[in-house]
This record gives C-alpha cells, sequence and structure tokens, in this order.
C-alpha cells in the first residue's frame, strides 16, 4: 500500500459536476478528472473519509486544516435530499440541505482536500492502513479511515408516504415541527408514536394519533391523550389523501378519510454500514419499549468503532443525530483521528532517529 503524508495542493472552490462511469469525477474549478482510466490523483492518503455528508465533512475539515490529506468519497445522496430546507443548525437554520453540504465541499477544499462523487465498496487492512475499494475499481490506501454514511429510513408500508417524505410526511418536529404549528397533524402507530403525537401537540393543539397496526395504547397513556386532547383513531390506515400535490388526509380500511395536512411516522432508521462490515465492525440495535428502532454501529466517545484505526460518525453510528450532532460529532471523530495519527507520527520519528540507517522524511 502506498501512503503519503505530503499536503496536497488545494482545488479551490471545485465543485463536483458529473459521474462518469469507472469513477471518473469531473469536477469544475481545477477541471481535474479524479480516479479511473485517466489514473488516481495519489494513491494513499492520511485519511480516507467515506460519505461527504454533515459528519464527513466537518471531520474533513479538522483533518485537512491540520495539514493531513484527505481524500472524501461521497455517493452524493445525503439523508435530508428530500427537504426543502434545514433546520436547528444555528447559524445555518432555512438553508437548503444541498446548500450547506456544497458550502461544505469549498470549505475543506481551501485546505487541500480532495471531494469526489464516487462509492466505496469495501475496505480491507493492509499493513497498518486499509485498502479502500471505490465503485468502478480504483482503490486507494489510507493510513485511517472515517466512515459516515448516514442511514436509510425504512418508511412503514403505507401506500402513498414514500412519495410525501420530507414534503408532509414527517418524523422530526425539531426538523418540521414550527412548519406544521397551528394545523392539523396525524402521527402514525408506532412504539415512538406516543412519544411524537406528545412532541407535536407542542406544536398543534389538532393532533390525531392513528392505532394503525400498533398495540392499543393502556388506560394511562389513554388518559394522557385525553388529558392533551389529543384524538385517538382506532382501525389501520390504508393510504394518503392528496390534492393539488398537498397532503389533505388519512384514508383509513373503513373508507373514512380523516383530514390532516401532515403525517408523522417513525421510520426504522438502518445505518448504511456495509463498508464498515467488510472490516467486521460490530453494530448494536436501539430499541425503544422493546422494540429495535435502529440498528447502528458501535464506537467510543470519540468515534471509534470496534475495528483500530477506523472511526464513524453521524447518523451511521447514531440513529439520533441531527445536522449539527452529526457535524459535532465528525469534527470529534476528526481531531481523534489527527491526534492518533500525531501519536503515529511521533513513534515513526523516534523510530527513524533511533535507526543506524540514513534518515528518512516522514510526515
Ligand atoms: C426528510 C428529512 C429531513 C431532515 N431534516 C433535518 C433538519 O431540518 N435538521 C436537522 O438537523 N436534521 C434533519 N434531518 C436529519 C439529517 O438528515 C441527518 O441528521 C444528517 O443527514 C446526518 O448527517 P450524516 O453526515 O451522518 O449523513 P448524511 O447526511 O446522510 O450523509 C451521508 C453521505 O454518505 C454518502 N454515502 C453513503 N454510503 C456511501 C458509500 N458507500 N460510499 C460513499 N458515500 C456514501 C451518502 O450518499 C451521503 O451523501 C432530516 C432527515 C430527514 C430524513
Amino acid at each position: 500500500m502506498l501512503v503519503k503524508t505530503a499536503h496536497p495542493g488545494g482545488a479551490f472552490g471545485a465543485e463536483v459536476v458529473d459521474v462518469g462511469t469507472g469513477g471518473v469525477v469531473a469536477v469544475r474549478g481545477d477541471e481535474r478528472a479524479v480516479a479511473g482510466e485517466r489514473g488516481p490523483a495519489r494513491d494513499g492518503y492520511d485519511v480516507v473519509v467515506v460519505g461527504g455528508g454533515a459528519a464527513g465533512l466537518s471531520a474533513t475539515l479538522q483533518l485537512a486544516r491540520s495539514r493531513r490529506s484527505v481524500l472524501v468519497v461521497d455517493a452524493g445522496e445525503p439523508r435530508n435530499a428530500p427537504a426543502a430546507a434545514m433546520h436547528g443548525f444555528l447559524g445555518h437554520d432555512g438553508l437548503p440541505p444541498a446548500d450547506l453540504l456544497a458550502r461544505g465541499r469549498a470549505e475543506v477544499r481551501r485546505y487541500g482536500a480532495e471531494v469526489v462523487r464516487g462509492r466505496v465498496d469495501g475496505a480491507a487492512r493492509d499493513g497498518s492502513g486499509f485498502a479502500v475499494r471505490l465503485a468502478g475499481g480504483r482503490e486507494v490506501g489510507a493510513r485511517r479511515l472515517l466512515v459516515a454514511t448516514g442511514l436509510v429510513d425504512e418508511l412503514p408500508d403505507v401506500p402513498g408516504l414514500r412519495e410525501r417524505w420530507g414534503r408532509d410526511v414527517l418524523h422530526c418536529p425539531y426538523c418540521h415541527g414550527w412548519e406544521v404549528r397551528d394545523t392539523p397533524v396525524g402521527v402514525l402507530g408506532s412504539p415512538a408514536a406516543l412519544h411524537q403525537a406528545h412532541l407535536f401537540r407542542q406544536l398543534t393543539p389538532d393532533v390525531v394519533l392513528f392505532q394503525h397496526t400498533a398495540p392499543a395504547p393502556g388506560a394511562a397513556e389513554r388518559e394522557e391523550l385525553r388529558a392533551r386532547g389529543i384524538r385517538l383513531v382506532e382501525g389501520e390506515v390504508a393510504g394518503l389523501v392528496v390534492a393539488g400535490d398537498e397532503l389533505t388526509g388519512v384514508r383509513m380500511r373503513s373508507g373514512e378519510v380523516v383530514p390532516r395536512r401532515a403525517l408523522a411516522v417513525a421510520p426504522r432508521f438502518v445505518a448504511r454500514s456495509a463498508v464498515l462490515e467488510s472490516l467486521g465492525a460490530a453494530l448494536s440495535p436501539l430499541t425503544v419499549d422493546g422494540a429495535v428502532v435502529a440498528v447502528q454501529v458501535e464506537v467510543d466517545g470519540g468515534g471509534l468503532t470496534s475495528v483500530p484505526g477506523v472511526w464513524a460518525a453521524g447518523n451511521v453510528c447514531d440513529a439520533r443525530a441531527q445536522v449539527v450532532t452529526a457535524a459535532a460529532a465528525g469534527a470529534a471523530a476528526g481531531a481523534r483521528i489527527n491526534a492518533d495519527l500525531a501519536a503515529e507520527d511521533v513513534e515513526r520519528a523516534v523510530a527513524a532517529l533511533r535507526s543506524p540507517e540514513p534518515a528518512r522524511a516522514v510526515g
């Protein structure tokens, strides 16, 4: 494996504009082509970051500003892509999700990080580092890996939900709650539904809890719902009613339509963990009331997975992370990785100093 630690030249403001076959990526700005038959820009990096969302790019910012060579490989499918605006990120509230990431890519490139559009298929240990396989055949070396690939929202099996996801089919009161304040909101039955219903009730007086296929609430829960004026509708939901590209109601199996402008659902959060699994990283379930609501990668407080040299940050290891917390976890992991590399650099430098061989530059 080739490992190169020289600080790469910057690609100021370059932007990915096209993804070709064979991993070839055209970038506007410096017009470089990276990977594939045109040949890699370089073969070894201090860190390869898999996933260029808020977590991956924040880690990259820390690392690139510490003069680490970083390659970010990003498939370009951030989880919040269906949403028109991102909320709850101080200083960026209301920004379109894609704009935040475009700013992030421009910022990390200023410090020399490379960001390419592509997909990592897997990775394997290679000496003290890793060999990282990109779709299309390119392979790059990395001393350390950060995986920030996010998660997949597995939506409940109700016709029409997928089409409205991120618009008026929602999951998070912090992301979208303000936008549906004072409107008729429904909550689809799930292990998280009571919790969601009470949080949305904070935002609107008109909340309906659809029991759907979830177990019936107990007496204490029914009393809490009554006390907060949340109506329980028994029976299974059959689909959504949409008019003029807006949700207008929820259709029950009985045929009844309950007028609603938004529906909160609880997806099953499944980590995009294929790369981490290819390295043998441990996963664990997250349960609410005995039901598995998420499968995520295990990390310590600094984002280190069960595989030495491999870190994770963001939704892949924390299903509850919002953009700001995913970014914070990425920044923390980036700093930990830099410290780990610094320790190795010291070790190597001391070994080189003690070596009877002519000194060779390290780092
Ligand atoms: C509809 C919706 C709306 C939301 N709105 C908000 C909001 O308003 N505010 C808020 O704070 N949070 C919001 N969230 C949550 C937010 O999406 C996440 O907190 C955030 O995306 C997590 O960032 P991340 O970097 O961990 O993952 P992501 O943003 O999902 O980024 C992961 C990146 O990794 C890439 N990737 C995956 N696998 C590979 C691979 N093998 N090789 C290369 N790249 C790969 C993906 O394509 C993606 O670009 C919303 C979520 C949803 C579903």
